[in-house]
Formats: structure tokens, sequence, C-alpha cells
């Protein structure tokens, strides 16, 4: 390590900049961001854009012409330069002999300090260096480390600022600062505040330190229900990632597969409470149970499903048992399966006109498919997504054209969507148990409507259908 990272303070002072480029006025932004008056070097003679820039910042930036001589950098705290020439070597120069913290864009060889990539969320600033090496792999990790940031923790972290004082002055014995806000981030209350919940948030805040309970009642633990969506890792939202990035336990089912499970935290236990095939399943009042129970021991409980929890997920279920149960419990949205499959195989599930309505129906069981009011599904203009259909196609076709549907209406059927074994096949709703039989292991859904004639496979399909007649 040859830079140490540090914050500095440039409010105290003022910061020499010399260049009229890109790259300097990239610089510009950067230090007034930091609040940083700013003595603006341009070596050339026309500065009408100089001044122009500068008059956005009302006072806090001075233009001069030239080059700074030993007078010009006396008493600065830094100074910064990108002439892209002589300039900046006669001016590394000056500044070391001074001792004055000197960078030269793209040159860490003759500076003394470099600028990191910078993750700003506010108060909470993340910076990234790569000694110089490459300011594009900086970037890059920037780009990571923001995506897995919550958009709200400059403001979390605002938040507890304000509150500091407050608990200053709480002397007990037991009572431990430290542990005290450790809960807050990783309870309830940062949970509720990273949510958007942050009235909730705060008041629940403000309730812990008037009591300074939780350090005696600690026992306080969150379940968050996640979506993991149809099965891409990559289709996880971000929330969802946060959860399982910050969760002790992960309870998951059969449909979330293994390259999920390690975008968590890696020492989270991780608990399968799916069916296996052929092994009936822990059963939903077992699921329940050790949810709270988990709960109650005050961790951070994850409850991972397949695409989205309250759809055909039974997350209704779960939410109003932790409810009762006295735990907080927040929702976290998934990619359903209709979505996820739907967009990789290009169909539009609504389309102007032609597909008004979407349903999406459960066909488990054959008493499940045979029950299900087809009747409403009968209009051209609604496309019917049937989710554990697979094993049903016979009975959801033969519902469908009875209840007046037309046979020929395109129909897909979508085997392991967004996995790497993806399969569709695409037809005619008379062909539906025929399609069905084609794509091999579920999960798989059904979909009909007119719309499926706009998808990729099918117009692949006509395209080859063409090419062999012709
Ligand atoms: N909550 C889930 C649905 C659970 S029900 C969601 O929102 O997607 C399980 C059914 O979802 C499966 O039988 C299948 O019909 C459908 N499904 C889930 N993942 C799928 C995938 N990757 N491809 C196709 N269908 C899928």
């Amino acid at each position: 390590m040859r830079f140490l990272p540090v914050f500095l303070d440039l409010s105290s002072g003022h910061v020499v900049l010399v260049g009229s480029g890109p790259q300097a006025i990239a610089k510009l932004h950067l230090l007034r961001a930091a609040g940083a008056n700013v003595r603006w070097f341009s070596p050339q003679t026309d500065v009408a854009e100089e001044l122009l820039l500068a008059s956005h910042y009302a006072g806090r930036i001075g233009v001069a012409i030239g080059e700074p001589v030993e007078d010009d950098l006396a008493g600065a705290l830094a100074v910064v330069t990108a002439a892209g020439n002589e300039i900046d070597e006669r001016l590394a120069a000056r500044a070391r002999a001074l001792n004055i913290p000197v960078n030269i864009v793209d040159r860490p060889d003759i500076s003394t300090f470099i600028f990191p990539a910078v993750v700003d969320r506010g108060d909470v600033v993340v910076a990234i260096g790569t000694g110089g090496a490459s300011p594009v792999l900086a970037r890059r990790l920037r780009e990571k480390i923001e995506a897995i940031l919550p958009a709200r923790i400059g403001e979390f972290a605002a938040l507890m600022q304000r509150y500091r004082s407050h608990l200053a002055a709480v002397r007990r014995p037991g009572f431990s600062l430290r542990r005290f806000w450790e809960r807050v981030i990783d309870g309830p209350i940062g949970a509720a505040f990273l949510s958007g919940r942050s009235r909730e948030a705060e008041t629940a805040l403000i309730r812990a330190i008037e009591t300074a309970s939780m350090a005696l009642d600690d026992r306080r633990g969150v379940v968050h229900l996640v979506g993991a969506g149809p099965g891409d890792p990559d289709l996880l939202t971000l929330r969802a990632l946060h959860a399982l990035q910050s969760a002790d336990i992960v309870f998951y089912d059969e449909l979330v597969g293994s390259d999920i499970l390690g975008r968590g935290r890696r020492d989270a236990e991780l608990v399968f409470v799916g069916k296996r095939k052929g092994e009936p399943g822990i059963g939903q009042d077992e699921i329940n149970r050790r949810l709270v129970e988990a709960a109650r021991t005050g961790r951070c409980v994850v409850r991972l499903k397949g695409g989205d929890p309250f759809i055909f997920g039974r997350g209704g279920e779960e939410l109003e048992h932790l409810q009762h149960a006295g735990i907080p419990v927040h929702v976290v949205p998934g990619i359903t399966a209709a979505l996820g499959c739907a967009a990789e195989i290009g169909l539009p599930l609504t389309f102007r006109k032609e597909a008004t309505r979407l349903s999406l129906v459960t066909a488990n069981t054959a008493e499940g498919a045979a029950a299900v009011d087809w009747s409403g599904l009968s209009d051209p203009a609604t496309t019917v997504v049937v989710y554990m259909g697979l094993s049903s196609a016979e009975i959801v076709r033969s519902g469908l054209t009875a209840a007046g549907r037309d046979p020929e209406t395109p129909a897909a059927v979508i085997a392991r969507g967004t996995h790497p074994d993806a399969k569709a096949a695409v037809g005619r709703l008379r062909d539906l148990p025929k399609l069905a039989a084609s794509v091999g292991e579920g999960p798989a859904l059904l979909i009909i409507g007119d719309v499926v004639a706009r998808s990729l496979p099918w117009k692949t399909s006509e395209a080859r259908a063409i090419e062999v007649a012709a």
C-alpha cells in the first residue's frame, strides 16, 4: 500500500487547480462537491469558459491565467494539476518542495496523493484505490459497491448522527453504546429505515433511546420475506441482495438454486424447507413455527422464495402468522416467473388492443385445475398464465376450449425459465399437452394468448416453417 486512504477536510482552506481540459473540470466539480475553495489556474489566455463555470459556484472559485508560481501555492491544502504537459512536472516539484500534497492527473508516479473512485452517499463515502494501477478497475469496483449499498444508507447515517448525543448521557451497568448501535443497524430499525419507512424507524429509535432498553431486550429479531426471482441470480432485486447479505439464517425453497444462495452472507445458516421430489415437505405450519422461533432468538431471518412471495408462494400466510406473533417483518418483492419467462423469450404479456388483460392462475392439482373458472378466461384479449400446470395441460386445454377459447389460440410452455437449461415450446392451445410433454422437467409455465405469436420462438419457428415449405 503506497497510498494511505484518508478523508480530508477541504472546507478550511483552499486547493490550487491547474489546467483547463475536461480532466481539470472533472476535478473542479469533485473538489467543489467536497466543499473546497478552489484557485483555478488556466494555462490558456481565453478563460471565458472557466469564468462561466466559476460563476455557478458563487465566490468559491477564483480564476487566474497562467502557471502558478511558488507564492501562489503557499498555504494551499493541496495542488491538483491536469495541464497535461511539462507544467505538470514543474508544479509537482514545486509543491513537493513546499511539502504540499500534489496530484498530477494520470501520473501517480510523481503524485504524492491520488484520487480514489468514490461512492458518495452523503455522510457515507466509500473510496476505492488501486494505487494508480488501474482507474478502470477502480471504477468497476465502485459500480459493484454502488449496487450493494442500500440507497438510503447516507440518510441512515445522518439519522444516527442526529441522535448520537442523546445517548451519550446513558450510564447504566451493562449498557454498551457499541452494542446499542449494532442492534439499531442490524435490527428492525435499520431494516425499516432502509426499506423507506424512515418515520417508523425514527420513532422506534427515539423509543429505544428513551428506554435505552435494547441492551436488556436485545433478543428481537426480524424476518424478511424475500422474492428470489425466477432463477437467474442477476434477477434478484438489490433489496433482496441486501437482505441476503445481512441474514443470519435463510429458509429457502426448492425453487431457489445454489447460485442465488451463494449471493448471501457467507456465514449465514442455510435451511431447506421446500419439497424434494417424492418426499413430503415439512408443511406450512412447521415453516411458520421455525420462522418465529428463529426471529425470537434475535436473528435476522430471511425467508427466501422463488419468484415473488405473494404470487402463489404462501407469502401472505407467513406474513400474517409473523404479524400475529409480533415479529417485525418486511416483504421484498421478486420478479415472478411469468415476468421472467416472458421477458426471456420476448413475449409481451400485454399488447395495445390485442391483449388488455393478464390473468395469473394456478392449476397445481387435477382438482385445482378442474376448479378453475375457465369461463372468465375465454375472452381473446386475455393472456392466461398458468402456474404449476405442467401436468394439468390437458385439463387446462379442455377447460379453456369448453369455455369458448379458440383452440387455435397461440400457446407456449416455458420450463426452467431464466435458468441455463431453459426450454420453450410454442404452438396452439389445441396442442398444449404435446407442448407440455416436450419441455422436460418443471418448473414450467403455460402461457395462452395471441401475444405468444409475438414471441421470439414463435417467430423463428414460423421462419423455419416457411423455409421448409419453400
Ligand atoms: N412465487 C413464485 C411461484 C411459486 S409456484 C413466483 O412468483 O414465480 C411454483 C410455480 O411457479 C412452478 O410450478 C412454475 O409454474 C412456476 N415457476 C417458478 N419458477 C419458474 C421458472 N424458472 N420457469 C418456469 N416456471 C416457473
